[in-house]
């Protein structure tokens, strides 16, 4: 079945509106994603019709908002094949990752070694960083290969005895490169290490099995999967999460509490003290919904064949580098045009009405690699069109001849 892009982009409200005067064309779902209108919808219904805190009341709109958080936790774990005990809701990929990082580290010793790579967000070295300066831990990188895949033989090789955490992204956020997590799993198991992914942005563009891959840890955050800010998701597996220790303290994940002594609740609760991001977690479940309504391989298909098409016509743009041409990749283009900063192109760009991203992308390390201080990225979602795809090229060749 064929993607019907016009029928979804009609759920998309902003879609329609103009930025200098032109149609805009948002090439910059990568960074955050806009929302369609069941998500909207579903958040707002919320705090028009049944709101209150959740876990807290007895009264009925305690009782109904509870559900409704409780709903959202099993659409969660249903989207990426996992029990619903095994989701915890924290406020964005970040802090899901630091949630591990932190947990871990508890029992982590001097010299014991984390494998990250070359290719992390920050989001995944930053916690991991924490850890070398806190507990004396060594950092591992998994080094990149010209064309912008995880060199899996120097991974192997990195690998040993002291390795206990392998944490890797699922898919890069500026290469696009999607990587084998299932082998990657298995390598680091193979090793006796537990795995974490960053799928802040697979989770958009594929079907997440996490139990087929055999995560330990997998994250990603609500706002890049067309849902709201301020929530996001930390898959562990039930046993995983049962050996970590709360990260932060407060109301709701404890079991009791006198002045001597304390106990704490399962997880999930565990992990998610105070009140948590409840409207999020409605809006994250439509999000969802709206999602599995589609069909995604016939979306991916769609992305892909916007990349494909733009890929082709920028091969014969001399002045124009792209990093990041891994086979199987997603539809995430970075690049950088001869002469140029890339923060004058993406403000160039925009008076086209083309919003792509440009900096470093939180990957400094992966900057360095390629040897660039930063570059512009283009990431195409299921609501860019074959129209928007030629806009972009064209605009990016009226760009480049500021610089020519
Ligand atoms: N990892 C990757 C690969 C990302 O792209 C992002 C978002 N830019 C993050 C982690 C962090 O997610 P958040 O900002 O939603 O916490």
């Amino acid at each position: 079945m064929a993607f019907d892009v016009q029928a979804a982009r009609a759920d998309f409200p902003i879609l329609s509106r103009r930025v200098h005067d032109k149609p805009l064309v948002y090439l910059d779902s990568a960074a955050s994603a806009q929302k369609p209108r069941q998500v909207i919808e579903a958040m707002t219904r919320a705090m028009e019709h049944s709101y209150a805190n959740v876990h807290r009341g007895l009264h009925t709109l305690a009782n109904e908002t509870t559900d409704a958080y409780e709903a959202a936790r099993r659409k969660v774990a249903a989207f990426i094949n996992a029990d619903v005990d095994e989701i915890v809701f924290t406020k964005g990929g970040t802090e899901a990752v630091n949630l591990v990082a932190q947990g871990l580290g508890a029992s982590l010793h001097p010299g014991d070694e984390i494998v990250i790579s070359d290719m992390e967000h920050h989001a995944n070295i930053v916690p991991w960083h924490f850890l070398r300066e806190r507990k004396g831990v060594v950092l591992k990188w998994v080094p990149v290969t010209d064309d912008g895949r995880l060199d899996l033989g120097a991974f192997q090789g990195l690998l040993g005895p002291r390795t206990k955490v392998v944490a890797l992204s699922h898919m890069s956020n500026v290469l696009g490169t999607i990587n084998d997590a299932k082998a990657l799993a298995r390598m680091a198991h193979e090793a006796g290490a537990l795995v974490l992914f960053d799928g802040c942005q697979a989770v958009v563009h594929k079907p997440v099995d996490v139990k087929d891959i055999d995560a330990d840890f997998y994250v990603f955050s609500a706002h890049k999967l067309y849902g709201p800010t301020g929530i996001g998701v930390l898959y562990g597996k039930a046993e995983r999460l049962t050996e970590l220790p709360p990260y932060q303290g407060g109301g709701e994940m404890i079991g009791v509490v006198s002045r001597d002594e304390i106990t704490y609740a399962d997880p999930p609760h565990r992990f998610e003290a105070g009140t948590p991001p409840i409207l999020e977690a409605i809006g994250l479940g439509a999000a969802i919904d709206w999602l599995s309504g589609q069909d995604r391989l016939a979306i991916a298909a769609h992305e892909h064949g916007l990349y494909d098409r733009v890929r082709e016509r920028l091969a014969g743009f001399n002045w124009l580098r792209v990093i990041g041409d891994a086979p199987g990749k997603g539809a995430i283009l970075s690049f950088t045009i001869d002469g140029a900063h890339a923060h004058d192109v993406a403000q160039i760009l925009d008076r086209y009405g083309v919003a792509v991203r440009a900096g470093t992308h939180c990957a400094e390390p992966l900057m360095r690699r390629f040897g660039v201080t930063s570059s512009a990225r283009a990431s195409f979602a299921l609501y860019n069109t074959e129209e928007e795809a030629d806009a972009f090229v064209d605009a990016l060749t009226k760009t480049q001849a500021f610089f020519a």
